[in-house]
């Protein structure tokens, strides 16, 4: 493809790109195709000679577009949001066009620096002391990690990264039972094992119980355990529990540990202060997490991961060959020793286009958008008799349940609303997941799209109240 080709392609792409978020709406939201059924469409060897740009656009139209589930889609309620915007996007037309490596500062001393002031903007949209420095991860699982490889050598003095890490050590790390199985996938990762995570219960309020995190952290002391962190949630997956950060600040300083925090969806709603009841405690923490590629409007992947010592950090990952290092090596940030990958996308750029485009009053505007429409929806749900609010909105998430007088038996209350949440999704019309609550199947709707107005709400809870009462009984 030659520059003008590469011209006259790049703007009819644009056009594209218009229409298809004009019309976005008009798509069935969850892909309906089979398993392999994509894979079929597609030739079993590759192309020897290049083939002309149109046959490839239409093949992705016609053979890969079916099975697109439509993330921003204005009634996607599944999962937690994966939103983006316009200038978002534009950004990541920059960011591939540079197609920059920005692992090192000298390899774009304007996409670390920028990565370090737009991080420093974040911070204070979203109420974070002085004294975190940030860094974008590609996702905050990849943040859990690091946060778990800083504890578990700030613990052994750095030793483990020589040695690996023994069962003598008997490191140990904790976590709500409804934390996200990144946390776990981290932990065995880290070459500590399953075993030595403990899943402190959680209580009524989907909060990990401050006094069974007590307990557990005292007896692992008393048994020889060393514990080396914590890892609190603000938002869990399920249903949104908050876990007290103060608490388990508290905890943790008693006892050595360091303290993570994973605020990965919830995180964005702190740029609303009426939200920010949830960082109370927050100072205590070693390293906190949140994904602007959530519900900020960035799209995916855009992970802000702060800490408070990141001479930690670096110590855990730096390595300097002969062929990475710089002039300038020790004066300025080389981000690539802050976290795991060595190449690092230029991924500050869209976080810079965002939060300019939009203003801080403007990003506030949509969270509190959201979280007003889920309250509303859990009052419509709460007054029809055949439904029940299960958990209570906390931000934009809650969970319901379709509970018609005559059926009792909890295994036939899931049956049916598993019956339902299929046929809702199967519609096209909408997108929900489900969940468990105190063993329960329950249906999540988080309201977090960028063009999600009322009216989809509404539409939404109409279907749904229709496809339950049509449900076989
Ligand atoms: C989504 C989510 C994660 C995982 O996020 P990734 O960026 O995809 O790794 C972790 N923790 C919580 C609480 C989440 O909501």
């Amino acid at each position: 493809m030659d520059i003008a080709q590469y011209r006259r392609h790049a703007h009819r792409l644009v056009d594209w790109m218009a229409d298809y978020l004009e019309t976005v709406e008009s798509r069935p939201v969850r892909s309906a195709v089979a398993p392999g059924e994509i894979e079929e469409r597609l030739p079993d060897r590759p192309p020897e000679t290049g083939e002309p740009f149109e046959r490839i656009f239409a093949d992705f139209e016609r053979d890969l577009l079916p099975g697109v589930t439509h993330w921003q889609h204005p009634s996607f309620f599944a999962y937690f949001p994966a939103n983006s915007s316009p200038p978002s996007v534009l950004a990541e037309m920059l960011t591939a066009a540079l197609g920059l490596n920005c692992m090192l500062w000298q390899t774009s001393p304007a996409g670390t620096e920028l990565e370090t002031r737009a991080l420093d903007w974040l911070r204070q949209m979203i109420g974070l002391p002085e004294g975190f420095a940030g860094v974008i991860q590609d996702t905050a699982s990849s943040a859990t990690l690091c946060a778990i490889l800083a504890a578990r050598e700030r613990a052994t003095e750095f030793a483990a990264n020589r040695r690996g890490v023994s069962g003598e050590d008997r490191l140990t790390v904790y976590t709500s039972a409804e934390s996200h199985s990144s946390v776990e996938k981290a932990v065995r990762i880290a070459g500590l094992g399953s075993e030595s995570l403990r899943a402190v219960p959680v209580g009524a309020d989907g909060a990990m119980r401050c006094d069974a995190l007590a307990e557990a952290l005292e007896r692992d002391v008393a048994a020889g355990a060393r514990p080396i962190l914590v890892v609190a949630t603000l938002g869990t997956t399920g249903a949104s529990g908050f876990d007290r950060l103060d608490v388990a600040g508290e905890l943790c300083r008693r006892h050595g540990a360091m303290l993570h925090v994973d605020a990965a969806w919830a995180g964005t709603a702190a740029i609303a202060p009426e939200f920010r009841w949830m960082l109370e405690g927050v100072e205590h923490a070693d390293s906190f997490v949140v994904n602007p590629h959530k519900w900020m409007m960035v799209n995916f992947d855009c992970s802000a991961h702060f800490v408070r010592d990141p001479a930690a950090f670096v110590r855990t990952f730096e390595i300097v060959p002969e062929y990475l290092r710089t002039a300038e090596h020790g004066r300025v940030i080389d981000y690539r020793d802050w976290g795991i990958a060595l190449g690092r996308r230029f991924r500050a750029l869209k976080l810079w286009f965002v939060i300019r485009s939009y203003g801080v009053e403007g990003l506030r505007a949509i969270v509190r958008r959201h979280v007003g429409l889920a309250g509303e929806l859990a009052e419509a749900i709460a007054r029809e008799d055949d439904f029940e609010v299960v958990v209570a909105p906390r931000l934009a998430l809650l969970c319901f349940r379709y509970r018609p007088s005559g059926i009792d038996d909890p295994a036939a209350l899931d049956e049916l609303n598993e019956r339902l949440l299929h046929t809702l999704n199967d519609s096209g019309r909408l997108y929900l997941t489900q969940t468990r609550v105190a063993g329960a199947y329950v249906i999540r709707f988080c309201v977090g799209q960028t063009v999600t107005e009322r009216r989809h709400v509404e539409t939404a809870w109409s279907f749904i109240r229709e496809a339950a009462r049509g449900l076989p009984r």
